[in-house]
């Protein structure tokens, strides 16, 4: 468990609100922001180590992918490539409570951490005047699942949202309750028709149920973002034709940092890095610790299952 440590600023929603909310993200803090939906847990998406503090603030036990939020269309395709389908539902539900799942364009600059490693990057549009203010002043897009601690229920007002993160973030923007208070519907484009990956306010009958092995539930994503090289874990030295990713101490060929925080950043792009190498395997050091270095290791133990 994170020590809660930090003083929690909680301030309207207002241009100063918006003003100081800019001011941390820039520093790489994540704040929370009310959207129509719920109160999101957001951070520079470009920014790996802001992103891996969401994590750290949420203290999620996994590493699911993120929904990156932008200002309007024009900036979502700079992100992510739409087909017809796909364009049409856009222009047609945002901004609102719809996220679409799209083939991610890796030169956009989104960190790894965000999408998990994964080739496709959920994206959306909100219509909540607070974060399209925030969305708008800042300029850049912003990674945010719901601002609540792991396991506890969604947070549909500031005080839910201090209720379990005051002492874990330095900013809660207070924009009143949200409307909508269930998360949003989310449906893949990626190519193969549309698929209602989760149900949400928006109900789009041309979208049919992921069923079967089509399901991209976090559950079912876990094997689509495994490396495809042998993954060897609590490694202390490289074997032969392996190259290991140290931390910590152990130096390794890449290495992930000294910290949990610089640890989950790096991973995703590392786990890429040494998949692309010329070596057999890979290895990787031991991650001791609760809390986000529990997270790093359920992420690291999946990607090494025999598959
Ligand atoms: P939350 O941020 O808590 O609203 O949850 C985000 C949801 O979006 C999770 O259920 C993720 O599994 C899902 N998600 C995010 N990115 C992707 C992706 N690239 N492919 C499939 N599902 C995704
Ligand atoms: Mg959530």
């Amino acid at each position: 468990m994170v020590a809660p440590s930090l003083p929690t600023e909680i301030i309207p929603a207002n241009a100063a609100g918006i003003d100081r909310a800019c001011t941390i993200l820039a520093q790489g803090a994540p704040v929370a922001v009310p959207t129509e939906t719920v109160y999101g847990l957001a951070a520079d998406a470009t920014d790996a180590l802001a992103v891996a503090r969401i994590y750290k603030a949420k203290g999620r036990p996994d590493f699911n992918p993120l929904i990156t939020h932008v200002f309007d269309l024009e900036a979502a395709e700079k992100l992510a490539v739409f087909n017809d389908e796909a364009r049409e539902l856009a222009e047609m539900y945002w901004p609102g409570p719809l996220t679409l799942v799209l083939p991610r364009r890796e030169e956009a600059g989104i960190a790894d951490v965000v999408t998990a490693g994964l080739p496709t990057i959920a994206i959306r549009v909100p219509a909540h005047p607070v974060m399209r203010a925030l969305l708008h002043r800042y300029g850049k897009p912003l990674a945010a699942p719901s601002a609540n601690a792991s396991g506890r229920i969604s947070p549909t007002q500031a005080a839910h949202v201090a209720a379990s993160l005051a002492g874990r973030i330095r900013l809660i923007l207070d924009g009143g309750p949200c409307e909508q208070g269930i998360e949003s519907t989310i449906i893949a484009a990626t190519g193969d028709g549309l698929r209602l990956l989760r149900r949400g306010p928006i109900h789009v009958p041309e979208a049919a149920e992921a069923k079967g092995d089509k399901i991209e539930a976090p559950g079912q994503l876990l094997s689509h973002y495994a490396p495809q090289k042998r993954l060897r874990l609590d490694a202390t030295e490289a074997g032969k034709n392996e190259l290991l990713i140290g931390y910590g101490e152990i130096e390794g060929d890449l290495h992930l940092g000294d910290d949990p925080v610089t640890a989950a950043a790096r991973l995703f792009s590392l786990l890429h890095e040494a998949d692309a190498s010329e070596a057999a395997g890979i290895a990787v050091a031991p991650i001791p610790g609760e809390g986000l270095p529990a997270a790093i290791r359920d992420r690291l133990k999946r990607a090494a299952a025999p598959r």
